[in-house]
């Protein structure tokens, strides 16, 4: 097998698998590698999103379950939406890379090895893994971006379990119902009847610190009771944590456009490129949008990775988690109002990045106007020091 390519994909998860399909599909496909370490049965987990008929229809393999239906529920209200456009899908990630490796055909395949390190020449970069060396001209990098001690996280444990009894609405996902310990964090449960005896139910904490994984099962357990549902059979358990702040892979030094020397490109693609949305920890359709424009532009010659969030929304959702670190009284409220200010099809919307100038408003307009104004300020004064200081560095530097 040849060790030379023209593309190389660090990581064969949502984004690297789904950019090796992509490639593979295109009449003139680069010679590309997919490297990744882990099987796709080891890091089998769910992911969810919405997405219209046909998509789902594009998804079918991978289709765990399926809802038009979705609530939030806290203390005193129930929020139901029901879309005749937008459907909840919850997809097996296994089922989905098996179905994007098996598209994968001459000059594009899978290895499974590790990346140990990037050494960038001049035309090429060498990539040294566990078990060998090989060149490409353009690297793509999906591997997970690192997340700090301290910063807000989305966390997670969850059950899946046969019930002794019918689910009460197995035609409805659960997305929130925050009638459970607020003490940590802003937590919820997150319930998705895969049919009317299979659930799946995870306790989910956004804050910056990971509690005991007893903690999470209490949560789980006491739900359970609260809702007269008693288990038959334990499935599994899954965990998980999503950063919802720092999200983005530092640039390769190879990759700065400053440099004056040729230098091959080094680019992060997926959640390592910022795909993660910060209000949600939500993912999977920005990676998708990324990733078909990225292959679209590398048929025409073109390599840059394009954002796969626009700066605006990314601002928004950093005002709106600012909101919820500085006022966690006013958490639950913030996502049941805005709920209640929208109808499903405008939430599914705004929930995929998607939401039209009149979704929006409807939200603003749902939302306490004096914290999220305390809050853009904050932010706002916040740009304007790192920007100043910049400035002042570079003059500092060039004196
Ligand atoms: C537990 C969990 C649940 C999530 N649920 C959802 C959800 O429901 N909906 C949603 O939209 N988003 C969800 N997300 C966000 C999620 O990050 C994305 O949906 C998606 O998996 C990110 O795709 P990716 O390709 O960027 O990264 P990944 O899918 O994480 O792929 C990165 C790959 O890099 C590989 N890798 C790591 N180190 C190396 C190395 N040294 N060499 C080579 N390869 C390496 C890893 O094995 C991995 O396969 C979830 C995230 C987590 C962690």
């Amino acid at each position: 097998m040849s060790t030379e390519f023209d593309i190389a994909i660090i990581g064969g998860g949502n984004a690297g698998l789904t950019l090796a399909a992509q490639l593979a599909a295109q009449d003139n496909p680069p010679s590309a590698v997919v490297i990744e370490p882990q099987t796709v049965q080891q890091r089998d987990c769910s992911w969810a999103l919405w997405a219209l008929d046909q998509q789902a229809e594009q998804l079918t393999h991978s289709i765990k379950g399926r809802w038009r239906r979705w609530q939030l529920v806290d203390e005193t209200s129930r929020v139901v939406h029901s879309s005749n456009q937008f459907s909840y899908l919850s997809l097996s990630s296994a089922d989905y890379l098996l179905d994007c490796a098996a598209q994968l055909r001459e000059p594009v395949s899978l290895i499974e090895d590790s990346v140990k390190a990037l050494h960038p020449q001049q035309h090429e970069t060498i990539i040294e893994t566990e078990q060998g060396r090989y060149s490409a001209k353009t690297v793509y990098d999906s591997r997970p971006p690192k997340i700090a001690y301290c910063d807000l996280r989305q966390h997670f444990l969850g059950w899946q379990v046969t019930t002794k009894e019918p689910i009460k609405d197995p035609d409805i996902a659960t997305l929130m119902d925050f009638r459970v310990d607020q003490s940590r964090g802003l937590h919820f449960i997150y319930a998705l009847p895969f049919s009317d005896h299979h659930l799946l139910i995870e306790s989910t904490l956004i804050s910056g610190r990971i509690e005991t994984q007893d903690w999470y099962r209490d949560a789980i357990k006491g739900w359970l009771r609260d809702n007269h549902i008693e288990i038959d059979e334990f499935i599994c358990e899954e965990m998980g944590v999503i950063p919802m702040d720092t999200l983005r892979t530092k640039a390769d030094p190879a990759a700065s456009p400053t440099s004056l020397e040729p230098k091959p490109l080094i680019a992060t693609i997926g959640a390592a490129s910022g795909a993660i949305r910060r209000s949600s920890g939500y993912a999977f359709q920005h990676i998708q949008q990324q990733i078909s424009q990225l292959a679209a532009g590398i048929a025409q010659g073109h390599m840059l990775v394009p954002t796969p969030i626009s700066s605006r929304l990314t601002a928004m959702d950093s005002i709106f988690n600012g909101v919820l670190q500085s006022r966690p009284d006013l958490a639950v409220s913030l996502y049941m109002d805005m709920a209640n200010g929208l109808n499903g099809d405008q939430f599914a919307r705004f929930m995929l990045g998607q939401a039209t100038a009149s979704d929006w408003l409807r939200v603003i307009a749902a939302m306490p106007k004096a914290p999220f104004l305390k809050e853009t300020l904050k932010q706002g004064v916040k740009k304007s020091v790192k920007r100043i200081s910049k400035q002042l560095l570079r003059q500092q530097k060039n004196a």
